[in-house]
Protein backbone atom coordinates (compact mmCIF):
# COMPACT_ATOMS: atom_id res chain seq x y z
CA UNK A 1 0.00 0.00 0.00
CA UNK A 2 1.40 3.50 -0.94
CA UNK A 3 1.34 6.48 1.41
CA UNK A 4 -1.24 8.98 -0.40
CA UNK A 5 0.00 12.04 1.39
CA UNK A 6 3.10 13.58 3.13
CA UNK A 7 2.32 15.38 6.15
CA UNK A 8 4.58 18.42 6.66
CA UNK A 9 4.91 20.17 10.02
CA UNK A 10 6.42 23.08 10.40
CA UNK A 11 8.89 23.66 13.31
CA UNK A 12 7.86 26.42 16.15
CA UNK A 13 8.29 29.58 13.96
CA UNK A 14 7.61 31.55 18.03
CA UNK A 15 5.90 34.48 15.64
CA UNK A 16 2.69 35.63 15.95
CA UNK A 17 -0.09 36.58 13.48
CA UNK A 18 1.33 38.10 10.47
CA UNK A 19 4.71 37.44 10.49
CA UNK A 20 3.28 33.68 11.23
CA UNK A 21 1.30 33.65 7.94
CA UNK A 22 3.96 35.28 5.97
CA UNK A 23 6.96 32.90 7.19
CA UNK A 24 4.48 29.97 6.14
CA UNK A 25 3.63 31.16 2.90
CA UNK A 26 7.36 31.24 1.88
CA UNK A 27 7.86 27.94 3.01
CA UNK A 28 5.03 27.18 0.73
CA UNK A 29 6.30 28.83 -2.33
CA UNK A 30 10.24 26.98 -1.83
CA UNK A 31 7.98 23.76 -1.60
CA UNK A 32 6.20 24.41 -4.96
CA UNK A 33 9.50 25.26 -6.69
CA UNK A 34 10.96 22.38 -5.75
CA UNK A 35 7.97 20.17 -6.35
CA UNK A 36 7.32 21.74 -9.82
CA UNK A 37 8.81 18.95 -12.01
CA UNK A 38 6.24 17.04 -10.39
CA UNK A 39 2.68 18.07 -12.58
CA UNK A 40 -0.10 16.10 -10.62
CA UNK A 41 0.94 16.55 -6.63
CA UNK A 42 -1.03 19.13 -5.22
CA UNK A 43 -0.36 21.29 -2.19
CA UNK A 44 -3.05 21.68 0.58
CA UNK A 45 -2.59 24.51 3.72
CA UNK A 46 -3.20 24.14 7.09
CA UNK A 47 -2.18 25.81 10.22
CA UNK A 48 1.38 25.08 11.01
CA UNK A 49 1.47 22.29 8.37
CA UNK A 50 1.22 21.19 5.21
CA UNK A 51 -0.50 17.75 2.95
CA UNK A 52 1.59 16.88 0.05
CA UNK A 53 -1.03 14.55 -1.81
CA UNK A 54 0.70 12.36 -4.24
CA UNK A 55 -0.55 11.06 -7.06
CA UNK A 56 1.61 8.06 -8.08
CA UNK A 57 5.12 9.85 -7.16
CA UNK A 58 7.60 8.09 -4.44
CA UNK A 59 7.12 9.50 -1.79
CA UNK A 60 10.77 8.45 -0.66
CA UNK A 61 11.86 10.50 -3.45
CA UNK A 62 8.91 13.75 -2.84
CA UNK A 63 10.74 14.07 0.70
CA UNK A 64 14.16 14.28 -0.37
CA UNK A 65 13.91 17.23 -2.58
CA UNK A 66 12.13 19.36 0.13
CA UNK A 67 13.81 17.81 2.83
CA UNK A 68 16.36 20.79 2.59
CA UNK A 69 13.93 23.58 3.55
CA UNK A 70 14.30 25.25 6.50
CA UNK A 71 11.83 25.74 9.08
CA UNK A 72 10.16 22.19 8.46
CA UNK A 73 10.68 19.88 11.47
CA UNK A 74 9.44 16.82 10.11
CA UNK A 75 7.40 14.65 7.11
CA UNK A 76 5.32 11.83 7.51
CA UNK A 77 4.13 9.67 4.73
CA UNK A 78 0.40 8.77 5.81
CA UNK A 79 -2.96 7.47 3.88
CA UNK A 80 -6.38 9.06 5.01
CA UNK A 81 -9.61 7.50 6.41
CA UNK A 82 -13.10 9.22 6.99
CA UNK A 83 -14.10 10.65 10.16
CA UNK A 84 -15.33 7.11 11.85
CA UNK A 85 -14.19 4.58 13.85
CA UNK A 86 -15.06 1.77 11.45
CA UNK A 87 -13.11 3.18 8.57
CA UNK A 88 -9.52 4.31 10.61
CA UNK A 89 -10.13 0.31 11.72
CA UNK A 90 -10.05 -0.80 8.25
CA UNK A 91 -7.49 1.63 6.82
CA UNK A 92 -5.39 1.36 9.76
CA UNK A 93 -4.93 -2.40 9.26
CA UNK A 94 -4.60 -2.61 5.83
CA UNK A 95 -1.92 0.14 6.35
CA UNK A 96 -0.12 -2.49 9.03
CA UNK A 97 -0.11 -5.63 6.72
CA UNK A 98 1.54 -3.69 3.82
CA UNK A 99 4.42 -2.69 5.96
CA UNK A 100 4.55 -5.84 8.46
CA UNK A 101 7.34 -8.46 7.01
CA UNK A 102 7.85 -10.50 10.35
CA UNK A 103 6.59 -10.37 13.82
CA UNK A 104 6.86 -7.45 15.42
CA UNK A 105 5.72 -5.27 18.21
CA UNK A 106 3.82 -2.26 17.97
CA UNK A 107 1.62 0.54 20.19
CA UNK A 108 -0.67 3.00 18.46
CA UNK A 109 -0.97 6.80 19.43
CA UNK A 110 -3.78 8.90 18.91
CA UNK A 111 -4.07 12.88 18.10
CA UNK A 112 -7.53 14.20 18.17
CA UNK A 113 -7.38 17.43 17.07
CA UNK A 114 -11.29 17.43 16.15
CA UNK A 115 -12.78 17.40 18.81
CA UNK A 116 -16.65 16.48 18.12
CA UNK A 117 -15.38 13.21 17.16
CA UNK A 118 -17.73 11.12 19.16
CA UNK A 119 -14.32 8.81 20.86
CA UNK A 120 -12.02 10.49 22.92
CA UNK A 121 -7.45 9.56 21.86
CA UNK A 122 -7.69 6.32 24.31
CA UNK A 123 -11.10 4.86 22.67
CA UNK A 124 -9.96 5.20 19.81
CA UNK A 125 -6.40 3.52 20.59
CA UNK A 126 -8.01 0.34 22.08
CA UNK A 127 -10.35 0.23 19.26
CA UNK A 128 -8.00 0.41 16.21
CA UNK A 129 -4.84 -1.11 17.99
CA UNK A 130 -7.46 -4.21 19.40
CA UNK A 131 -8.85 -4.72 15.45
CA UNK A 132 -5.51 -5.05 14.56
CA UNK A 133 -4.05 -7.13 16.92
CA UNK A 134 -6.93 -9.94 16.67
CA UNK A 135 -6.05 -9.42 12.33
CA UNK A 136 -2.32 -10.05 12.42
CA UNK A 137 -0.94 -13.17 13.21
CA UNK A 138 2.03 -12.76 15.92
CA UNK A 139 2.14 -9.24 16.13
CA UNK A 140 2.29 -8.36 19.83
CA UNK A 141 2.09 -4.88 22.06
CA UNK A 142 4.83 -3.07 23.86
CA UNK A 143 3.81 0.73 24.67
CA UNK A 144 7.25 1.10 26.22
CA UNK A 145 9.67 0.23 23.06
CA UNK A 146 7.53 -0.47 20.16
CA UNK A 147 8.85 -1.91 17.13
CA UNK A 148 5.96 0.36 15.31
CA UNK A 149 4.23 2.96 15.99
CA UNK A 150 1.28 3.21 14.70
CA UNK A 151 -0.15 7.01 14.84
CA UNK A 152 -3.63 8.24 14.08
CA UNK A 153 -4.18 12.06 13.53
CA UNK A 154 -7.72 12.71 13.82
CA UNK A 155 -8.60 16.43 12.26
CA UNK A 156 -11.70 18.32 11.07
CA UNK A 157 -12.50 16.40 7.84
CA UNK A 158 -10.65 13.41 7.38
CA UNK A 159 -7.98 11.35 9.95
CA UNK A 160 -4.08 10.26 8.51
CA UNK A 161 -2.92 7.24 9.40
CA UNK A 162 0.88 7.04 9.47
CA UNK A 163 4.09 5.15 11.12
CA UNK A 164 7.04 6.84 10.27
CA UNK A 165 8.85 10.13 11.26
CA UNK A 166 11.11 11.52 9.22
CA UNK A 167 12.93 14.56 10.65
CA UNK A 168 13.46 17.91 8.74
CA UNK A 169 16.25 20.36 8.61
CA UNK A 170 14.75 21.95 11.56
CA UNK A 171 15.75 25.70 12.21
CA UNK A 172 13.48 29.05 10.94
CA UNK A 173 12.07 30.41 7.78
CA UNK A 174 14.96 32.12 6.28
CA UNK A 175 14.44 35.83 6.38
CA UNK A 176 12.34 35.28 9.75
CA UNK A 177 15.50 36.54 11.35
CA UNK A 178 16.63 39.26 9.06
CA UNK A 179 18.86 40.01 6.61
CA UNK A 180 23.40 39.62 6.80
CA UNK A 181 25.85 39.21 4.37
CA UNK A 182 28.51 36.55 4.02
CA UNK A 183 31.26 36.66 3.56
CA UNK A 184 31.90 33.77 1.21
CA UNK A 185 35.61 32.56 0.25
CA UNK A 186 36.10 29.43 -1.84
CA UNK A 187 36.93 27.46 1.24
CA UNK A 188 35.37 24.84 3.55
CA UNK A 189 34.08 27.23 5.95
CA UNK A 190 32.11 29.82 5.09
CA UNK A 191 29.47 27.69 3.51
CA UNK A 192 29.06 25.97 6.61
CA UNK A 193 28.87 29.04 8.30
CA UNK A 194 26.14 30.23 5.38
CA UNK A 195 24.34 27.26 5.94
CA UNK A 196 24.30 27.48 9.86
CA UNK A 197 23.30 31.38 9.52
CA UNK A 198 20.18 30.66 7.10
CA UNK A 199 19.35 27.49 9.18
CA UNK A 200 19.11 30.28 11.95
CA UNK A 201 16.21 32.22 9.62
CA UNK A 202 18.57 35.07 8.62
CA UNK A 203 18.50 35.78 4.81
CA UNK A 204 21.77 35.71 3.07
CA UNK A 205 23.58 37.58 0.56
CA UNK A 206 26.95 36.49 -0.25
CA UNK A 207 30.11 39.01 -0.71
CA UNK A 208 33.51 37.41 -2.49
CA UNK A 209 36.37 39.20 -3.04
CA UNK A 210 38.72 37.94 -5.88
CA UNK A 211 41.98 38.93 -7.34
CA UNK A 212 41.76 38.14 -10.58
CA UNK A 213 44.17 38.26 -13.02
CA UNK A 214 46.52 37.05 -10.27
CA UNK A 215 43.67 34.37 -9.58
CA UNK A 216 41.60 32.58 -12.29
CA UNK A 217 38.34 32.42 -13.36
CA UNK A 218 38.08 28.38 -12.28
CA UNK A 219 38.59 30.20 -8.73
CA UNK A 220 35.66 32.43 -9.51
CA UNK A 221 33.35 29.76 -10.99
CA UNK A 222 33.71 27.41 -7.60
CA UNK A 223 32.10 30.11 -5.60
CA UNK A 224 29.21 30.85 -7.90
CA UNK A 225 28.93 26.50 -7.69
CA UNK A 226 28.92 27.17 -4.01
CA UNK A 227 26.38 29.34 -4.49
CA UNK A 228 24.35 27.69 -5.69
CA UNK A 229 24.36 25.09 -3.72
CA UNK A 230 23.55 27.11 -0.92
CA UNK A 231 20.73 28.63 -3.01
CA UNK A 232 19.45 24.73 -2.89
CA UNK A 233 19.16 25.76 0.86
CA UNK A 234 17.62 29.41 0.64
CA UNK A 235 15.82 29.57 -2.34
CA UNK A 236 18.21 32.00 -4.74
CA UNK A 237 21.42 33.88 -3.32
CA UNK A 238 22.93 37.04 -4.89
CA UNK A 239 26.55 37.13 -4.66
CA UNK A 240 28.31 40.42 -4.78
CA UNK A 241 31.75 39.68 -6.58
CA UNK A 242 34.39 42.50 -5.40
CA UNK A 243 37.52 42.89 -7.19
CA UNK A 244 40.16 43.15 -5.12
CA UNK A 245 43.56 42.73 -6.77
CA UNK A 246 44.25 46.43 -6.68
CA UNK A 247 43.68 47.03 -2.97
CA UNK A 248 45.29 43.68 -2.08
CA UNK A 249 48.84 44.77 -4.81
CA UNK A 250 48.77 48.37 -3.18
CA UNK A 251 48.39 47.01 0.73
CA UNK A 252 51.50 44.52 -0.73
CA UNK A 253 53.41 47.87 -1.97
CA UNK A 254 53.20 49.12 1.75
CA UNK A 255 55.76 46.76 3.21
CA UNK A 256 54.43 45.23 6.28
CA UNK A 257 54.66 41.19 4.85
CA UNK A 258 53.45 40.27 8.78
CA UNK A 259 50.50 42.65 8.82
CA UNK A 260 49.35 42.09 5.26
CA UNK A 261 46.60 39.53 6.16
CA UNK A 262 45.06 41.74 9.12
CA UNK A 263 45.05 45.24 6.28
CA UNK A 264 43.42 43.00 3.99
CA UNK A 265 41.28 41.45 6.29
CA UNK A 266 40.00 44.83 7.68
CA UNK A 267 39.81 46.40 4.14
CA UNK A 268 37.71 43.01 3.33
CA UNK A 269 35.21 43.96 6.28
CA UNK A 270 35.15 48.16 5.74
CA UNK A 271 33.58 46.90 2.33
CA UNK A 272 31.28 44.12 3.39
CA UNK A 273 29.82 47.06 5.89
CA UNK A 274 28.97 48.97 3.56
CA UNK A 275 27.37 46.77 1.38
CA UNK A 276 25.36 45.72 4.30
CA UNK A 277 24.31 49.32 5.32
CA UNK A 278 23.13 49.34 1.21
CA UNK A 279 21.46 46.45 1.21
CA UNK A 280 19.67 46.94 4.49
CA UNK A 281 21.76 43.98 6.25
CA UNK A 282 21.83 44.25 10.05
CA UNK A 283 25.05 41.61 10.20
CA UNK A 284 27.94 40.34 8.84
CA UNK A 285 28.41 36.55 8.56
CA UNK A 286 32.29 34.45 8.54
CA UNK A 287 33.68 31.26 8.75
CA UNK A 288 36.20 32.16 11.03
CA UNK A 289 37.21 29.50 13.80
CA UNK A 290 39.43 30.23 16.84
CA UNK A 291 42.64 29.49 16.10
CA UNK A 292 42.60 27.88 12.99
CA UNK A 293 44.95 30.38 11.46
CA UNK A 294 46.93 33.26 12.64
CA UNK A 295 44.32 36.30 11.17
CA UNK A 296 42.03 33.53 13.94
CA UNK A 297 43.98 34.19 17.05
CA UNK A 298 41.58 35.89 19.60
CA UNK A 299 44.26 38.94 19.14
CA UNK A 300 43.45 38.83 15.32
CA UNK A 301 39.91 39.09 15.08
CA UNK A 302 40.15 41.58 17.63
CA UNK A 303 42.45 43.79 15.81
CA UNK A 304 40.67 43.20 12.64
CA UNK A 305 36.49 43.57 13.56
CA UNK A 306 37.70 46.35 16.17
CA UNK A 307 35.73 49.44 13.88
CA UNK A 308 33.61 47.27 12.70
CA UNK A 309 30.09 48.44 13.75
CA UNK A 310 27.77 45.73 12.87
CA UNK A 311 27.68 42.31 14.70
CA UNK A 312 30.24 39.96 13.14
CA UNK A 313 28.63 36.60 13.37
CA UNK A 314 31.31 33.47 13.30
CA UNK A 315 28.79 30.24 13.58
CA UNK A 316 32.19 28.00 13.58
CA UNK A 317 33.78 29.94 15.81
CA UNK A 318 33.77 27.59 18.73
CA UNK A 319 34.12 23.89 16.52
CA UNK A 320 37.05 21.93 15.54
CA UNK A 321 37.76 21.42 11.61
CA UNK A 322 36.34 17.74 11.85
CA UNK A 323 33.38 18.77 12.83
CA UNK A 324 33.01 21.46 9.68
CA UNK A 325 34.87 18.92 7.40
CA UNK A 326 31.59 16.39 8.16
CA UNK A 327 28.94 19.21 8.21
CA UNK A 328 30.31 20.44 4.84
CA UNK A 329 30.12 16.50 3.59
CA UNK A 330 26.47 16.76 4.85
CA UNK A 331 25.40 19.93 3.37
CA UNK A 332 27.13 18.84 0.02
CA UNK A 333 29.63 21.58 -0.17
CA UNK A 334 32.84 19.63 0.61
CA UNK A 335 33.52 18.49 -2.53
CA UNK A 336 33.48 21.92 -4.13
CA UNK A 337 35.34 23.61 -1.41
CA UNK A 338 38.57 21.30 -1.82
CA UNK A 339 38.68 21.78 -5.54
CA UNK A 340 42.26 23.20 -5.95
CA UNK A 341 41.61 26.78 -7.29
CA UNK A 342 43.83 29.33 -5.68
CA UNK A 343 41.98 31.62 -3.30
CA UNK A 344 42.62 35.98 -3.04
CA UNK A 345 44.81 35.17 0.44
CA UNK A 346 46.61 32.44 -0.44
CA UNK A 347 48.49 33.81 -3.24
CA UNK A 348 49.49 36.67 -1.11
CA UNK A 349 49.99 35.40 2.08
CA UNK A 350 53.23 36.17 3.79
CA UNK A 351 55.60 33.26 4.89
CA UNK A 352 55.00 34.80 8.93
CA UNK A 353 51.45 36.66 9.77
CA UNK A 354 51.41 38.11 12.84
CA UNK A 355 49.65 36.25 15.05
CA UNK A 356 49.20 39.18 17.33
CA UNK A 357 48.32 42.26 15.63
CA UNK A 358 49.09 45.43 17.05
CA UNK A 359 45.62 47.25 16.73
CA UNK A 360 47.76 51.17 17.37
CA UNK A 361 50.09 49.75 14.61
CA UNK A 362 47.48 48.81 12.19
CA UNK A 363 45.14 52.12 12.47
CA UNK A 364 48.58 54.65 12.05
CA UNK A 365 49.37 52.53 9.08
CA UNK A 366 45.99 52.81 7.32
CA UNK A 367 45.69 56.51 8.36
CA UNK A 368 48.79 56.76 6.10
CA UNK A 369 47.14 55.51 3.15
CA UNK A 370 45.68 58.36 2.40
CA UNK A 371 44.08 55.54 -1.15
CA UNK A 372 42.79 53.18 1.11
CA UNK A 373 38.91 54.48 1.19
CA UNK A 374 38.62 55.66 -1.70
CA UNK A 375 39.94 52.41 -3.35
CA UNK A 376 37.49 50.42 -0.99
CA UNK A 377 34.40 52.50 -2.40
CA UNK A 378 35.56 51.50 -6.46
CA UNK A 379 35.83 48.59 -5.67
CA UNK A 380 32.39 48.06 -4.00
CA UNK A 381 30.83 50.34 -6.77
CA UNK A 382 32.11 48.30 -9.37
CA UNK A 383 30.44 44.89 -7.92
CA UNK A 384 29.64 42.46 -10.28
CA UNK A 385 25.82 40.77 -9.16
CA UNK A 386 24.95 37.49 -9.94
CA UNK A 387 21.66 36.01 -8.54
CA UNK A 388 22.30 32.20 -7.62
CA UNK A 389 19.14 29.79 -8.17
P1 LIG B 1 37.29 29.37 4.55
O1 LIG B 1 37.31 27.92 4.50
O2 LIG B 1 35.94 29.91 4.77
O3 LIG B 1 38.00 30.01 3.39
P2 LIG B 1 39.63 29.78 6.09
O4 LIG B 1 39.93 28.91 7.22
O5 LIG B 1 40.38 29.62 4.82
O6 LIG B 1 38.09 29.76 5.84
P3 LIG B 1 40.39 32.51 6.11
O7 LIG B 1 40.89 32.42 4.72
O8 LIG B 1 41.26 33.04 7.17
O9 LIG B 1 39.80 31.19 6.67
O10 LIG B 1 39.10 33.40 6.08
C1 LIG B 1 38.32 33.62 7.21
C2 LIG B 1 36.94 34.09 6.76
O11 LIG B 1 37.06 35.33 6.04
C3 LIG B 1 36.29 33.13 5.79
O12 LIG B 1 35.62 32.10 6.44
C4 LIG B 1 35.35 34.05 5.05
O13 LIG B 1 34.18 34.28 5.80
C5 LIG B 1 36.17 35.35 4.96
N1 LIG B 1 36.91 35.38 3.70
C6 LIG B 1 38.16 34.95 3.46
N2 LIG B 1 38.50 35.12 2.17
C7 LIG B 1 37.43 35.68 1.55
C8 LIG B 1 37.14 36.10 0.22
N3 LIG B 1 38.03 35.95 -0.76
N4 LIG B 1 35.93 36.62 -0.03
C9 LIG B 1 35.02 36.75 0.94
N5 LIG B 1 35.24 36.38 2.21
C10 LIG B 1 36.42 35.84 2.53
MG1 LIG C 1 39.80 30.91 2.95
Amino acid sequence: MKPEVIIVRLGDLTLKGKNRYIFEKKIHIQIQKLLAPYEKINIKTEFARFYIELNGESYNEVIEVIKPIFGISSFSPAISAEIDLKAMQTRALEWMQSIISKPQTFKVSVKRANKEFLYDSLQVSYWVGGYILNAVEGLKVDVKRPDLELRVDIRQHVAYIFTEVVEGAGGFPIGSNGKAILMLSGGIDSPVAGWMAMRQGLEIEAIHFHSIPYTSERAKMKVIELGERLALYGGRLKVHFISFAEIQTRLQNEGQPNLLITLMRRSMLRITEKLAQQQNALGIVTGESLGQVASQTLSSLHTIGHEIKLPILRPLIMSDKSTIIQKAEQIGTFDISIQPYEDCCTLFIPKTPSTNPNLKVVQRLERKMLWLLEFEDKALQEDEQMVLQ
